[in-house]
């Protein structure tokens, strides 16, 4: 049987709903080789991935998704490959981002109280300080209280952009993140670039410097997983990919849905390995 991976999974450390060993068990469960742990802005859920891993035979790449902005409006997500995720000052820097991300949090519930939405006192996503928090958060407290029907209602009617919560979050530029993640010895991988869907910017990235493109990914169809596999073969950069697994939605678990052959790892290990550090 063809060994397959999954690349970019969310913990509870940002807006995933399962914590690090649950992704563990269930990558387990439906066979998945080896997994990344790619949260948003965080690094805090890789060592537990990384403990549950080694119990249940799942290999466990550190990385992390930064959200990065281009022309002020337009958002670019870079996942980080094989980072030093220990390193002091990226998560010094990765402390700062989540400040800021709290901020804006706090901004959407007193914007969402102005048009009588009242999310505040509630439990969710809980106390825990370090926790990278990001709108999901907010449209689970907006579908648990009744406000919405769906998770996708709640950015159409109240977070999205346009939205009265929406509230920007404006920090990295594209080479900024890049460089974030190449000053600790990580691939930079451009996620998702059909949800971005403008090949002009997808070449212009390269050009400063990511090294690969999720090319694998649960919003991509299979045309544009086939152009983004010639685009990266075209300019010699790794293909990767993943599920963008956030949790369950209703009873749907998207983890393991896209087959991500285990050659792509092997691909980029090789490319670590030749890496300058
Ligand atoms: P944030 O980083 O706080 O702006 O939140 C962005 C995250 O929200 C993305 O990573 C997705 O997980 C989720 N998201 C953004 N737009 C939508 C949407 N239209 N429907 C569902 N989830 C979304
Ligand atoms: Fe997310
Ligand atoms: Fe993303
Ligand atoms: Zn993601």
């Amino acid at each position: 049987m063809n060994k397959f991976i999954d690349l970019h999974l969310h913990t509870i450390c940002s807006d995933g709903t399962f914590t690090a060993s649950e992704i563990i068990n269930i990558a387990f469960e439906k066979g998945i080789s080896a997994v990344a742990i790619t949260d948003h802005d965080s690094v805090d859920g890789i060592d537990e991935a990384m403990i549950c891993g080694k119990k249940e035979g799942v290999e466990v790449i550190p990385g992390v998704e930064l959200s990065a902005y281009d022309d002020d409006d337009i958002e670019v997500h870079i996942l980080g490959y094989f980072i030093d995720y220990k390193d002091k000052w990226f998560v010094e820097r990765l402390e700062e981002i989540r400040d800021v991300r709290k901020k804006r949090y706090e901004k959407i519930l007193s914007k969402l109280k102005e048009i009588e939405i009242d999310l505040t006192g509630e439990d969710f996503p809980g106390e825990d300080e370090c926790v990278s928090y990001g709108r999901p958060h907010v449209a689970r407290l907006l579908l648990k209280k009744g406000y919405v029907h769906s998770f996708k209602e709640a950015f159409v009617k109240y977070i999205g952009k346009g939205c009265h919560g929406y509230v920007e979050k404006k920090r990295l530029t594209v080479p900024e993140a890049i460089e974030m993640v190449i000053k600790v010895n990580g691939i930079p991988v451009l996620a998702h670039p059909g949800i971005l869907n403008d090949d002009n910017k997808v070449n212009s990235y390269i050009g400063m410097g990511i090294l690969g493109i999720e090319a694998y990914h649960s919003d991509h169809s299979l045309q544009e997983q086939m152009k983004y596999v010639d685009i990266a073969k075209k300019h010699n950069i790794l293909i990767t990919g993943g599920s963008d697994c956030h949790g369950k939605i209703k009873k749907d678990i998207l983890m393991g849905k896209v087959k991500v052959p285990y050659e792509v790892l092997e691909r980029m290990r090789k490319a670590k390995r030749m890496a300058p550090s």
